[in-house]
């Protein structure tokens, strides 16, 4: 059985919904974040609010919950283009991928993720990683997450397993999995403190946290929160 996994951890409602479960499931569990310098340092900045609520809230997880870390990853923004690293607007590009598209970031997010649960002698690597997102990430499938356990295991000669519990589920079960994994007290945190709107909006509280309410994060989040809450209702 593993002990032991590292989460990456962005400061989201996915994946701070994936560190919940490994704390579910774990006894030693740390996250790690890139700073990649998005244009938004918000979501730095709001999974520290994350990390230190869950401590406070959850007594049973704060005994688990190890050692944070943050991998300036800067050389991303050089070779990417996209509307999360450079001051452009949201679009769909011809090729079927939104510009928030980076191309290999979640290989080089893993990548250093299994270097670093190398050194910290961790078994599990999580992410939030999900193939019914809207955006069809080519390097957030099932296919390509198996493809880099397995590199990742040859090329390190250590054996890792990639967990993604959110990989089948939508929105709205992200939201009930939070519910079972921590109950009202970690919908509400997730609510209050995780962010996911593109555009960095902290103004604007909605019942579903804060943000812009209108770019694609916000939207996808609104039409999650909205399809859990009626399924609640029923
Ligand atoms: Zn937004």
């Amino acid at each position: 059985m593993h002990k032991t996994a590292l989460v990456l951890f962005s400061g989201g409602q996915d994946s701070t919904t994936c560190l919940a479960h490994a704390l579910n499931a774990y006894e030693r569990v740390e996250t790690v974040a890139f700073d990649y310098r998005q244009r938004h340092s918000v979501e730095l900045q709001a999974r520290l609010q994350v990390l230190q609520a869950l401590r406070q809230q959850f007594p049973k997880w704060s005994s688990r919950l190890g050692q944070d870390h943050c991998l300036d990853l800067a050389v991303l923004g050089e070779v990417s283009e996209t509307s999360l690293t450079r001051e452009m607007a949201f679009q769909m590009q011809t090729d079927g991928l939104p510009n928030t598209f980076v191309p290999g970031r979640n290989l080089l997010f893993l990548t250093l993720a299994a270097a670093l649960a190398y050194r910290r002698g961790l078994e599990v690597i999580v992410t939030g990683v999900c193939e019914t997102d809207f955006s069809g990430y080519p390097d957030c499938r099932d296919d390509t997450m198996k493809a880099m356990q397995l590199a990742l295991s040859l090329g390190m000669d250590k054996r890792f397993l990639i967990e993604t519990p959110l990989m089948w589920i939508d929105k709205a079960a992200t939201w009930r999995l939070a519910d079972t994994l921590g109950g009202q007290a970690l919908v509400d945190l997730i609510v209050e403190h995780t962010h996911t709107c593109y555009l960095g909006d902290r103004e604007h509280r909605h019942a579903w946290g804060y943000g812009c309410g209108e770019c694609p994060a916000c939207e996808l989040r609104l039409r999650g929160w909205q399809q859990y809450r009626s399924g609640q209702a029923s």
